[in-house]
């Protein structure tokens, strides 16, 4: 039995608008889910109606399979680190961590034990005395994390806890909330926008879009198993490139070149899309620089090149359909000229034009 288990979730709020659809999904003990997806799709929500702090319109949520939807917050033995993360700014860390617990009543030499030890997982042990006013943004942030697992609760929610981060912060504390999970060990939801912060933390990620649940996934099966093409446009960076066309004889028209869509689909697929809109998509990480086989080929404008450092991405276009495509920096090629280059089958998706749904390969 999951741990915690949403079964058939829903939220409509006061005002009609309805934020949350059929929101199914079991999460394991100990598991670190994210929930991703753009501004507005239910991220939050979700998450407060876990939390107790929303009501379910919709739907049961159970904890350790008792059904938990009118317990309150307390009851719920879960945490929460919110975007902002309101320190005491008159405390000093020390009294900041242990204020829960003083609150609970429980004895101080218990409270010192567990600040010491919660200050020694976060690297916050000579910094105890100090007021959060004197502490960088990352340090703040981890004295908000260390007051949410304090306290021995079952489940540990956060709400875009590094938003406030600079970027250089928030890829250390990406590391550093992970390492602190795996030290705990408790189970964690966390909610992002970031696809990246989602890709190097979660165990299973949650894709949202409008409400709906797109698609569950360890973070392997979201990027090469992408169920469709939102999916495949939100996990990756740069993201996937698509373009549509319609099937003519078996082939789609593509930068100007013919796409033989059977190397990749089986017969009868081929058959049923003739006449039909499919997209291509490739990522542009998936290409190769120059002409090779069991691939489609390409030949571009070179439009923009941006030099990254350990790569480079390179604009690329032929009349409508423009893409980008990754190099190494050593082969950037000059800006207005041609290219070619190869997207070999393996790394080239098929979606429905109408439906976009991935299209199975052979
Ligand atoms: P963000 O990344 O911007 O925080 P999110 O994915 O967390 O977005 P939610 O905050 O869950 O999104 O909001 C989902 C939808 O519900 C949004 O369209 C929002 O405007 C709407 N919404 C949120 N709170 C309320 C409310 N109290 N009443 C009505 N609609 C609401």
């Amino acid at each position: 039995m999951a741990y915690l288990s949403l079964q058939g979730i829903n939220k409509i709020y006061p005002n009609g608008f309805h934020a949350v659809h059929d929101f199914n999904l079991d999460i394991e003990q100990g598991e670190f889910i994210c929930l991703v997806g753009p501004s507005g799709c239910g991220k939050s929500t979700t998450l407060r109606m876990i939390a107790g702090l929303e009501n379910i319109s919709k739907g049961d949520f159970l904890i350790d399979g008792v059904r938990a939807n009118e317990m309150g917050p307390r009851e719920r033995e879960i945490a929460m680190v919110f975007q902002s993360y309101a320190l005491y700014p008159h405390m000093s860390v020390y009294d900041n961590l242990a204020f829960g617990l003083t609150l609970q009543g429980v004895d101080d030499d218990v409270i010192e034990e567990k600040v010491n030890n919660i200050a020694k997982i976060l690297g916050l042990t000579d910094y105890l005395d100090r007021k959060p006013r004197a502490l960088s943004g990352g340090q703040r942030q981890r004295v908000a994390v260390g007051r949410a697992i304090i306290r021995k609760v079952g489940v540990f929610l956060m709400d875009e806890p590094l938003s406030n981060l600079d970027a250089k912060q928030r890829v250390t504390m990406r590391s550093e909330i992970t390492d602190i999970h795996r030290k705990v060990g408790s189970t964690t939801i966390y909610v992002t926008h970031d696809q990246t912060e989602a890709m190097t933390m979660a165990d299973r990620i949650v894709v949202m879009k409008d409400g709906y649940i797109q698609q569950v996934g360890t973070p392997y099966e979201l990027y090469f198993n992408p169920v469709n093409m939102f999916v495949a446009g939100f996990i990756g960076e740069p993201p996937m490139n698509f373009v549509s066309s319609t099937v003519n004889g078996g082939c789609i028209e593509v930068l100007n070149s013919s796409v033989d869509i059977s190397h990749i689909l089986s017969d009868d697929t081929v058959k049923k899309y003739e006449g039909k809109t499919v997209a291509l998509g490739f990522r542009p990480e998936g290409v190769v620089l120059g002409a090779q086989e069991n691939s489609y080929v390409f030949e571009a404008d070179v439009d923009l090149t941006e030099l990254l450092g350990d790569n480079t991405n390179v604009y690329v276009s032929v009349g409508e359909d423009s893409f980008i495509i990754k190099v190494d920096p050593h082969d950037t090629p000059e800006l207005d000229t041609r290219v070619t280059f190869s997207v070999p089958y393996a790394n080239a998706y098929l979606f429905d034009g109408e439906s976009e749904f991935v299209i199975e390969k052979k």
